[in-house]
């Protein structure tokens, strides 16, 4: 018995492994960082479809502070709110700064999670809000073959945040992530872009 459940704990602990060893960072990789990310951008992707079902998503983003409480968590609402920039990571900022009642979150050292890595406009939206970390998890590259939206060019972002304080991880808990992209898609929900 005891030999089954050593068995397992081992393959629990490769499995847990294996899904996170493509994380990417902009400081050294702090594992117990990495696990507080996932558990919590594996829950942003289960609300996923509650947030697609009233017409929002598909990326759902929240922030929490250093003691590990929930400020807001929110999903973008382009479509439904019939606004460009309300992507997830902006709406999150934008609700966070009107709970806090202030402009600069830098005070209060949040984290931003996110289930997709942020677009261009989201990048300056984080770097003006003070946010201090930010982790995600599909990276551009994907999100832009599965769906087809312009994540936008972004040369050089891990280490310009670097340069301001802000600490990064990326491809945290990928394939939930990219599943739930795949069913944005094959549900034939908008992918939403300027017309050129
Ligand atoms: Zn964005």
């Amino acid at each position: 018995m005891k030999k089954i459940i050593l068995m397992a704990f081992i393959a629990l602990f490769c499995f847990s492994n294996s899904v996170n060893a493509k994380v990417i960072s902009n400081e050294k990789i702090d594992n117990a960082k990495v696990e507080t990310a996932s558990k919590i951008i594996a829950d942003l992707q289960k609300d996923m479809q509650n947030f697609t079902k009233k017409g929002s998503g598909p990326f759902v983003a929240a922030i929490y502070d250093d003691k590990g409480n929930l400020i807001v968590k929110v999903a973008n609402s382009v479509v439904n709110e019939q606004c460009s920039n309300n992507h997830a990571e902006m709406n999150a900022i934008k609700a966070a700064e009107k709970k806090l009642g202030t402009f600069d979150l830098a005070p209060y050292n949040l984290k931003l999670y996110v289930t997709a890595e942020p677009c261009m406009m989201c990048l300056g939206g984080i770097m003006w809000s003070g946010i201090k970390e930010v982790y995600y998890s599909v990276p551009s590259k994907s999100v832009e073959e599965i769906t087809g939206f312009d994540e936008g060019f972004k040369p050089h972002w891990f280490k310009e945040f670097k340069k301001r304080g802000i600490i990064v991880y990326g491809n945290i808990e990928t394939e939930l992530g990219e599943q739930e992209l795949h069913n944005y898609v094959n549900n034939g929900k908008k992918i939403y872009k300027p017309s050129r």
